[in-house]
């Protein structure tokens, strides 16, 4: 029989509300299983890990995903596959990260979690909890059929760095504008085979530096020259993601690309991407993006910001040089980026 380990970090799924204040908080693990005794029928050993301190998903960071990994690696052999429960809000951060700091992972992990208490009557809790299991659990001539970092919400099961959050109330909240479903899960669980990554034999390795001297840059018409300035002027800053209009534009004002050049002059990574939720980064296509081609802005295509932000921790974590990593971040390292 195959094991699964279930990793409670916290979130909605597992809040109920205080009786005095009404706002949400995290209660114990334990009585959250204990709402869902159909887990019992499922084809499988389940163990569960909870943080010792839930946490709402919008104070995770760098060091709480470095403790997932760290329990994922730690029980890696004695389970088939993982499902981490965990807040909607930066659920797609913590995907993208997994999959960065998750090397040749060959098992899956798959992110869950719900837009109403596990406890409350109308509870979307129960069917993603249940059915992000099914798909950890899936296997076919014993190999996984989902060997990857994956977000399972509302019946769709999205490639981790390629999902995005896009409601705050509705039950469907994720989509992955860039990328096909991984699965979708009807009466039957229709796995999409060709889009899912494949096992690659090799051991699990954990890329455990991960360095946040990154700065964002959104883009809007009448942004000053006193901001941009006082982004890059950050003391440590290593790289900016630059979040541009449409297919990667943005001011022709001389003040602005002059700022962007010396600061990648001054060995800061500038990465393009785009505001928009569909489509790429396409430098050089109008007027508004030729300049970045010249002075060496970096083409981040189609990736999302989630994906952006963590593959620049990952990146500049490790010991490859700033070419090195300019040229990585084109590349498509966990299929985070379509080339
Ligand atoms: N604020 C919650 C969180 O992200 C929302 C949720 O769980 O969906 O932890």
């Amino acid at each position: 029989m195959n094991s699964i380990l279930i990793i409670y970090t916290g979130g909605t799924i597992g809040m109920i509300q205080d009786e005095k204040t009404g706002s949400l908080k995290s209660f114990d693990f334990d009585s959250l299983l204990k709402e869902v005794p159909e887990l019992k029928k499922i084809n499988a050993t389940i163990d569960s890990i909870s943080f010792e301190n839930p946490i709402d998903s919008s104070d995770m960071g760098p060091e709480n995903w470095l403790e997932i990994a760290q329990i994922i690696f730690d029980n890696y052999n004695q389970h088939d596959g993982f499902v981490v429960l965990h807040g909607s809000d930066t659920m797609s951060y913590t995907a993208s990260a997994l999959s960065f700091i998750l090397e040749n992972l060959n098992k899956p992990v798959i992110l869950t979690g719900s837009q109403l208490p596990i406890g409350s009557i109308r509870t979307d809790a129960k069917e993603n909890l249940l059915t992000a299991i099914e798909i950890a659990n899936t296997k076919i001539n014993n190999i996984p059929t989902v060997p990857e970092v994956a977000v399972y919400f509302e019946y769709s099961l999205y490639r981790g760095n390629r999902s995005i959050k896009v409601s705050a109330e509705e039950f469907e909240a994720f989509k992955s504008p860039n990328y096909p479903l991984l699965a979708e899960a009807g009466v039957n669980l229709k796995f999409n085979k060709s889009v899912i990554h494949q096992t690659n034999g090799k051991d699990l390795f954990l890329n455990k530096k991960l360095d946040n001297h990154i700065a964002t840059l959104k883009m809007f018409p009448g942004i000053t020259q006193q901001q941009v300035n006082a982004t890059l002027s950050i003391p440590n800053l290593r790289a900016v993601v630059l979040e541009t209009f449409g297919a990667g534009n943005a001011t022709t004002e001389s003040w602005f690309i002059n700022l962007i050049d010396e600061a990648i002059q001054k060995g800061i990574i500038v990465l393009n991407i785009s505001q928009c939720i569909g489509g790429s980064v396409d430098l050089g296509k109008y007027a508004t993006s030729s300049d970045f081609l010249r002075i060496g802005v970096i083409n981040g295509k189609d990736m999302t910001f989630e994906a952006a932000v963590t593959k620049l921790m990952y990146l500049l974590g490790t010991n490859y040089s700033i070419s090195q990593i300019k040229e990585l971040l084109q590349q498509s390292l966990r299929g985070e980026i379509t080339l």
